[in-house]
């Protein structure tokens, strides 16, 4: 029988499926690594086993322990499913820009959510990292896996997401892109990358954004770009990162499902369009392999919902129709 002991143990060994169509004129081959299938929904999945591993190890995180986390859903996610099998109590907050669909994900797997404002500084009392310490400080038998400073969140990428791509390539990949959010994805896969082979690593960061020079400026991609520099991130990792703006982003998410079959989140589409900035001049020698973190249904309300991208200025994937419009 092939039988998963647990959810837990269907982590990891994502597919990596080709680009078609939004890679017209581009010679060099593009894989997207699809993270959406982790049973989270996301990447975040394979940083949440292993910090609580991790914690559980280090004698952190005790039976009946609390896990309390700053998240902006997809981790809270993924230390949800594994507290939840594993017996603890979880406590996430979340700024208010993230999606109502993705807090509600979060209770349904049982954890408790504080929203805060994402408009004050981190070293604001309000600010989701203030809150989150506060919560942590005062909650007996809390743990924090504070995951924008945790190395087991780059580490699980050393371990996972580095070795996949290699064996799934046969070791032909020359170029590997991720979007830089705690950056644990880009320094723990790059690190691996680079150590097993001559693999470019590239950085796509929200135009607005430190990675990319900018001061932490608003932008509305979610789940990437900072205000901050986190020790999860380390800048020696990518060889270069290129900004995208929302507008570009969010264009190449609605391509994705529209031409790939590819329903996923808008850091999504950012990676994809740094990849094909990437790959534009490059050979058809080369394989460029760009992580598309997470799936597109928490996004249901914002970047795939007509109002919504027309109140920012961008173009809505598809207008409403009547039945006279269908049928004429
Ligand atoms: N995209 C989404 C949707 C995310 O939730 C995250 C994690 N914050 C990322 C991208 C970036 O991944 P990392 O934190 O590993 O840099």
């Amino acid at each position: 029988m092939r039988v998963a002991e647990t959810i837990l143990d269907t982590i990891g060994n994502t597919p990596l499926v080709k680009l078609n169509h939004v890679t017209e004129g581009i010679a060099a081959t593009v894989l997207a690594k699809i993270e959406y299938v982790n049973p989270g929904g996301s990447v975040k999945d394979r940083i949440a086993i292993k910090i609580i591993d991790a914690a559980e190890a280090e004698g952190k995180l005790k039976p009946g322990g609390t896990i309390v986390e700053p998240t902006s859903g997809n981790t809270g996610v993924g230390l949800a499913l594994v507290a939840q099998q594993r017996g603890y109590r979880c406590v996430f907050v979340c700024p208010d820009k993230v999606g109502e669909d993705k807090i509600n994900v979060l209770k349904a797997y049982g954890a408790e959510v504080v929203m805060t404002p994402t408009s004050v500084p981190p070293d604001h009392p309000e600010s989701y990292y203030s809150v989150s310490d506060r919560l942590a400080a005062e909650i007996p038998g809390a743990y924090k896996p504070n995951q924008y400073e945790n190395l087991n969140g780059p580490a699980s990428h050393y371990e996972s997401t580095g070795p996949e791509i290699w064996r799934d390539t046969d070791g032909t990949v020359t170029h590997f892109v991720a979007g830089v959010g705690t950056g644990g994805t880009i320094s723990g896969t790059g690190r691996y990358l680079r150590e097993v082979g001559d693999v470019t690593v590239i950085g796509a960061d929200p135009e607005g954004s430190v990675y990319s020079g900018g001061t932490g400026r608003p932008y509305l991609v979610e789940g990437v770009g900072e205000d901050m520099w986190p020790g999860a991130y380390d800048p020696k990792v990518p060889h270069q990162i290129i900004a995208v703006t929302d507008a570009e982003s969010f264009e190449m998410t609605t391509r994705l499902a529209l031409e790939e079959g590819l329903l996923v989140g808008g850091s999504s589409g950012m990676a994809v369009v740094a990849a094909i900035k990437a790959a534009k001049d490059l050979g058809p020698e080369h394989t460029v392999v760009v992580l598309l973190p997470d799936g597109g249904r928490g996004y249901l309300g914002k970047i795939f919902n007509e109002g919504w991208m027309r109140s920012y200025g961008f173009a809505p994937v598809a207008e409403e129709k009547t039945v006279g419009d269908v049928l004429s």
